[in-house]
């Protein structure tokens, strides 16, 4: 066996690190292994290590990797860290555990309709574009309440708020807005943290981690 330290002990022992710090439990914080771009060979040593928790952005590119994977892996875990179009709905319902990006209600009711048509109900967390840039999805900021309230009459899981700070600036206030944004609306999870910046993300709450290039190096 190779003794040197793979990425994801190394990933693991920040994790570790920065949870100590802010006086975390480790059980709280789950880290989704972003294997976009990388094909199956790339994902099984992962998988061999015992990890089972990935994330992928596009619904054709998992539909292609995963099944193989998973019969595998029956206990691999599949979340959806990229902008869903509404009528690619009823594959993501089918094929994720998890999805991050809900952010407009025209996806919501697709959603909504697909679970029921599945009669599968999967975690959403709504997607905030906490940085107020116009390029980004996300759910704006003044429309969160009255989004967050018509998630609360249907029956899909809310499983938390997501973000993804702008570029090139200091992420703390936005991982700690975010994290206010959560409490104001009595929501316990939080999906924020890249491969920069996911130390700071657990230290401003963090639960949910979505590392890509630390585990599997740049994408091509
Ligand atoms: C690609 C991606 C990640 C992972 O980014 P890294 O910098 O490679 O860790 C996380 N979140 C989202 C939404 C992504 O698209």
């Amino acid at each position: 066996m190779d003794s040197a330290v793979s990425p994801l002990d190394e990933v693991h022992e920040k994790i570790a690190k920065a949870a100590r710090i802010a006086r975390r439990e480790l059980d709280e914080i789950t880290l989704i292994a972003v294997s976009k771009t990388h094909p199956a060979e790339r994902i099984e040593p992962l998988l061999g290590q015992g990890h089972r928790v990935f994330g992928e952005n596009r619904v054709q590119e998992a539909q292609q990797k995963w099944p193989a994977l998973r019969e595998a892996f029956p206990d691999a875990q599949l979340h959806l860290i990229g902008q869903l179009q509404s009528n690619k709905a009823d594959d993501a319902v089918e094929l994720f555990d998890a999805i991050h990006s809900l952010d407009r209600p025209s996806l919501l009711k697709a959603l909504a309709k697909a679970m029921d048509k599945a009669g599968k109900q999967v975690p959403c967390f709504v997607q905030v574009n906490i940085g107020d840039e116009d390029q980004k999805g996300g759910c704006p900021i003044a429309e969160l309440p009255a989004f967050l309230g018509a998630i609360r009459e249907t029956d899909i899981p809310l499983g938390g708020l997501m973000c993804i700070p702008p570029a090139d600036i200091e992420p703390a206030p936005f991982f700690a807005f975010l994290d206010k944004l959560a409490r104001d609306n009595g929501i316990n999870g939080l999906s924020m943290g890249m491969s920069s910046d996911y130390e700071t993300a657990i230290m401003q709450g963090a639960t949910h981690i979505r590392v890509g290039t630390a585990l599997f190096g740049a994408r091509g």
